[in-house]
């Protein structure tokens, strides 16, 4: 009879991360030492003034600091819940270096954009008409942030998503503990209330549409993200899910959302992790299965000990060989046993067989978790492409091809670094201040 863990009580309630009330963030914020040249401003991405909030936080003004978090960041109130602190912000914090803990850098920007969604309060409108037209295809946080930044210039933007819901990651791919879908929607709704055009369900075909808009629109941001995740080339993959449709599935109660009692989850990185947290909050045994050890995983830290709190099973040095079935229904995975070999070029030691037994995973579902699809040349809507991902100047988010008015950021420009939602804010934020300054060229030229 398998026994099951009993789900701990942080993942059936709410947010992992409780909100501060405002005594906590000001206690908080009377912590911080307003450091000049602040090394937590150098290690956040999007450069938000972090100090200059927190004293906003520390005199009440939390709309204020709202405000100022928001200038750098439109989409604060995710990276509060989603960002990495503990790897930038926090991490930098000189605090660290006191033997003090560091501030709580994302609990008190929550603290305040929080404030800001529960107020209701519009910190911001859109510019003086510009009579420019852009178009941003996409609405994950690449493309809502630059389109928040094109229209408070004064651009009229119209933003097309594929899906039901804008939002990309934020609305499908965080899991709910994280992230309700209710603040991805939020943040939305305030690139709408500056008179930006949300056409849902909207996608870009092929590279004919995408000639055909830029011809019709004065600028094309491609905010466009990356695919699913890759087939696995194994005996039976037929039967196994993709791990950001599962997540999605589950977080917007979608009735096709699958009920398992015990899954097996390939992979490694941060995605795995939510998928097999995912599993648990429904009730289900959650195992992950890698091909290497922990030490290469590529999931944050922090992630993995909250996996480990959760109940998540690790199985290290297994490789997925065969998705076996007992009467069409997944019963296991049958994984060949590894073991490490010399690092490659990346530095990372490679997983190669042991000469051990093959191991069998008892399940009932096999959940992928090993990446998304880059673009080929069938998919990649006749751009040019550096390793499966759009090629652009790097400062300028500008795709070099005759299409001098198609521009492109976020995850399916990213060759290197790690994705994540704050590089993409950034991305969004780069790209609309060159889409501004290559209209400006155009009127002037014009
Ligand atoms: Fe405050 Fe730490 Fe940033 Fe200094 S480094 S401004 S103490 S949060």
């Amino acid at each position: 009879m398998t026994t099951f863990l009993p789900i701990p009580k942080f993942l059936s309630s709410g947010e992992v991360h409780p909100a501060m009330t405002a005594a906590e963030a000001i206690n908080e914020a009377n912590r911080c030492l307003y450091c000049a040249d602040a090394a937590c401003v150098q290690a956040c991405p999007t450069h938000i003034d972090i100090p200059e909030f927190i004293h906003k936080i520390s005199t009440e003004n939390t709309t204020g600091a709202a405000t100022t978090i928001l200038e750098e960041n439109f989409l604060g109130a995710t990276c509060a819940r989603v960002c990495p602190v503990a790897e930038l912000c926090q991490g930098a914090c000189v605090m660290n270096k006191m033997a003090e803990k560091p501030i709580e850098i994302g609990r008190l920007q929550r603290f305040a954009t929080d404030h800001l969604i529960e107020q209701g309060i519009k910190p911001f409108q859109a510019g003086p008409k510009t009579g420019k037209k852009v178009l941003v295809v996409g609405s994950g946080p690449a493309g809502l942030s630059a389109a928040a930044e094109l229209a408070k210039t004064g651009h009229e933007v119209t933003v097309w998503e594929r899906r039901e819901l804008a939002g990309g990651l934020s609305t499908y791919g965080i899991i709910t503990l994280r992230e309700p879908v209710e603040i991805a929607q939020r943040e939305v709704d305030m690139v709408r209330e500056l008179g930006v055009q949300i056409e849902t369900n909207t996608a870009l075909k092929d590279g004919e549409q995408l000639r055909d808009v830029a011809k019709h629109y004065d600028a094309v941001f491609l905010a466009l993200g990356l695919g699913a995740v890759p087939a696995l080339n194994i005996p039976g993959a037929e039967h196994i899910m993709d791990g950001l449709r599962y997540i999605a599935d589950v977080k917007t109660a979608s009735p096709q959302a699958p009920e398992f009692h015990n899954v097996v989850v390939i992979g490694a990185g941060n995605t795995a992790i939510d998928a097999a947290t995912t599993a648990r909050t429904q009730g289900a045994q959650a195992t992950i299965a890698y091909r290497r050890t922990a030490a290469e995983m590529t999931a944050f830290e922090d992630e993995y000990l909250f996996a480990a709190q959760a109940g998540i099973n690790f199985v290290f040095l297994a490789s997925p060989a065969e998705v076996i079935t007992t009467n069409g229904q997944v019963s296991g995975l049958r994984c060949t046993r590894m073991t490490l070999g010399p690092a490659d070029a990346e530095g990372r030691r490679q997983a190669i067989p042991a000469d051990e037994a093959d191991l069998i995973l008892p399940c009932d579902a096999v959940i992928a978790a090993i990446g998304q699809e880059k673009f080929d040349a069938e998919t990649g809507f006749g751009l040019p492409l550096n390793a499966g991902y759009m090629d652009v100047t790097k400062e300028l988010a500008v795709i070099a091809t005759e299409l001098d008015n198609v521009f492109a950021g976020g995850d399916a420009t990213r060759i290197t670094g790690d994705a994540s939602t704050v590089m993409a804010v950034q991305d969004g934020k780069i790209a609309a201040r060159s889409i501004s300054a290559f209209l400006d060229k155009e009127r002037d030229n014009g």
